[in-house]
């Protein structure tokens, strides 16, 4: 067998460390190529002795030069990159096979770009790339003859549920439409009432996943279950009718496709990353995760409710940006991580995350999504109302208060 080299681009990230967790199991069909991070240092200092990839790559310079020191200091013969181009750099490097696109957010556009465009095997889990800017990508993928692996644990079981000759069209492989299962996170049950005065340690309190706080928070409004919706769409080229959110409180069907003929195929396990990730690194293989077997006994009910947009309105609002298309995804996201980040600050409400959104796309002329400079020229302008927008709230609530 021959050893695949790995990028992991946000390997301090809870991503990136399942997905070297997995690596870590398998030292004879991975080595680590290149690690990158933005923050926390010391971590990835750990991870490069202990994987001694050839390459880390940190956007920012000063962090770059500490880790740098921390790296000669230890004897540890890893080149520390930095600099705008250095993320993409080692995407697209030509010693590369896989890269694990695990940067949050929009800063996870361009160096998921770079990899789709060399050509890699790219296992896609920051579905912020897919939203903003999904055509550009699908045609990058396409053009270029990457293999592109969804992360993501629903549009992971929605792959393995699917004909591998999908791309045919769903409804030439007989599909009538894809289900993605959602936990409904925190607040699925709380009187719609309370929910303006929630806090965010309890949206980041999600039931079922452990994770950061901004998917965490988007979990709380759905957004996350949203932006999934339009992911699924670029990835399995499905029109936004076709695709149905249901809440599944306990999260082990990660999501299901219906057939024509009434079936439905679903995938199972424990809610743990690591087995979409295991997936995608040893695709077409099956291998080791290090997750644990599924006991349905244990399990007991497994429940699925019909969604509720009046109580997750981000939900509607991903449809409709979806519907909208051009730029409108691009603005959605955006605005919704300007939302989320003040709420996390304290300076916006819970229940106001869906305003901003909703004013900043009704306020924003949608263009046409053609090139990447469009996708970042719509990326900025919604941040910028955003803010604007939320000025305007923040002198509401001291007017009342
Ligand atoms: P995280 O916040 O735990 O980690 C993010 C990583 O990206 C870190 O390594 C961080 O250093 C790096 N990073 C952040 N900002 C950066 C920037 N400006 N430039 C370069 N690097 C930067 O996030 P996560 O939970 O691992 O999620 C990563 C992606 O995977 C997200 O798009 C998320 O939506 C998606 N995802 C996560 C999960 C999950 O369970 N955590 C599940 C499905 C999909
Ligand atoms: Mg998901």
């Amino acid at each position: 067998m021959s050893l695949r080299s790995v990028t992991i681009l946000g390997s301090t990230g809870s991503i990136g460390v399942n997905t070297l967790d997995v690596v870590a199991r398998h030292p004879d069909r991975f080595r680590v190529f290149a690690l990158s991070a933005c923050s926390r240092i010391e971590e990835l200092a750990l991870q490069c002795e202990k994987f001694r990839p050839r390459f880390a790559a940190l956007p920012d310079a000063l962090p770059a030069e500490i880790l740098r020191k921390r790296l000669k200091a230890s004897g540890c013969e890893t080149e520390v990159l930095s600099g705008d181009n250095a993320l993409s750099d080692i995407a697209a490097h030509v010693n590369t096979d896989v890269v694990m696109a695990a940067i949050v957010g929009a800063a996870g556009l361009s160096s998921s770009l770079a990899a789709a465009r060399a050509g890699k095997t790219v296992l896609l889990a920051n579905k912020e790339a897919l939203v903003m800017a999904g055509g550009i990508f699908m045609n990058a993928v396409r053009d270029n003859g990457a293999t592109l692996l969804p992360i993501d644990s629903e549009h992971n079981a929605i792959f393995q549920s699917l004909p591998r000759h999908f791309a045919a069209g769903l409804s030439n492989v007989g599909v009538r439409k894809i289900i993605l299962t959602a936990s409904g996170g925190p607040f699925r049950t709380r009187p719609v009432s309370e929910l303006h005065s929630v806090t965010p340690d309890q949206a980041c309190n999600h039931p079922n996943w452990v994770m950061e706080r901004k998917i965490s928070v988007d979990s709380a409004t759905m957004m996350n279950k949203g932006l999934e919706v339009i992911e699924a769409h670029w990835l399995f080229n499905a029109p936004a009718d076709m695709i149905e959110v249901v809440l599944h409180p306990q999260s082990i069907v990660h999501s299901m496709v219906e057939y024509l003929d009434g079936s439905v195929i679903a995938q199972l396990g424990n809610p743990d990353m690591r087995t979409p990730i295991a997936y995608g690194l040893g695709f077409p293989d099956r291998i080791d995760a290090g997750v644990g077997a599924l006991d349905l006994a244990k399990a007991g009910n497994l429940e699925f409710v019909a969604m509720d947009t009046a109580r997750f309105p981000c939900v509607r609002l991903a449809y409709d940006a979806l519907r909208l298309g051009g730029t409108a995804p691009a603005v959605l996201n955006a605005a919704n991580e300007v939302a989320v980040d003040a709420f996390l600050n304290g300076t916006l409400g819970f229940t106001d995350i869906p305003h901003v959104i909703e004013d900043v796309l009704g306020s924003t002329t949608i263009a046409t999504a053609t090139t990447l400079a469009d996708i970042l020229d719509a990326d900025t302008g919604a941040r910028h109302a955003a803010r604007e927008r939320m000025t305007s709230f923040s002198l509401q609530r001291t007017a009342a208060t």
